[in-house]
């Protein structure tokens, strides 16, 4: 399978790396440090693929659920984890990834994990500590499990994906009236 980038938000598309969270076919992307690497290259986050261990691996698993608990705290409106919070600040506190322009139109970005690690924990904390919190929503389409910002001016997105959750979720929606007709 491989990796989306629609939440919105580079954190939430971090925790986005696991589906169907809480159905019997959760996966998780993240299969190994190769994946992760991978992972960062393709959310834009470095330019090139950085050196990956097992340890970053875990470091980075640890992150993504903080923030997903996180997150879903934020939307049930629950008290936050003090754990999850200790650790995304502690996330944040290393050096980002560098921006370095070597002229115009060309930005280059450069850092190992820690610093993918960090990038995202600062996104995170801009997002959960500011006003795009309002925006948070999880996808209603079961098994879909997926955290998005919702932008629409009206703030009436119910899904994660218009053409995959939106679509089966219609069909859904219809199977059951026609069941029940
Ligand atoms: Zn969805």
């Amino acid at each position: 399978m491989r990796f989306r980038f629609i939440s919105g938000h580079v954190a939430l598309d971090l925790a986005g790396t696991v589906g169907h969270r809480h159905a019997e076919d959760r996966y998780d992307l993240l299969t190994d440090p190769e994946a992760l690497a991978r992972w960062a290259l393709e959310a834009g986050l470095v330019d090139t693929a950085p050196p990956a261990e097992a340890r970053d691996l875990a470091a980075t698993v640890a992150l993504r659920e903080a923030i997903y608990r996180l997150v879903m705290a934020s939307i049930q409106r629950e008290p936050a984890d003090p754990g999850d919070v200790e650790l995304v600040n502690a996330a944040a506190e290393n050096a980002p990834v560098a921006v370095t322009l070597r002229g115009p139109g060309e930005l280059v970005r450069t850092g190992d994990l820690r610093a993918v690690r960090a990038t995202v924990a600062r996104a995170a904390i801009e997002l959960l500590g500011g006003p795009a919190r309002g925006q948070l929503k999880r996808c209603g389409a079961s098994p879909c499990s997926r955290l998005y910002l919702d932008a629409s001016r009206r703030g009436s997105r119910r899904w994660c994906d218009m053409r995959e959750c939106g679509n089966r979720a219609k069909a859904a929606a219809y199977r059951r009236r026609h069941a029940t007709a």
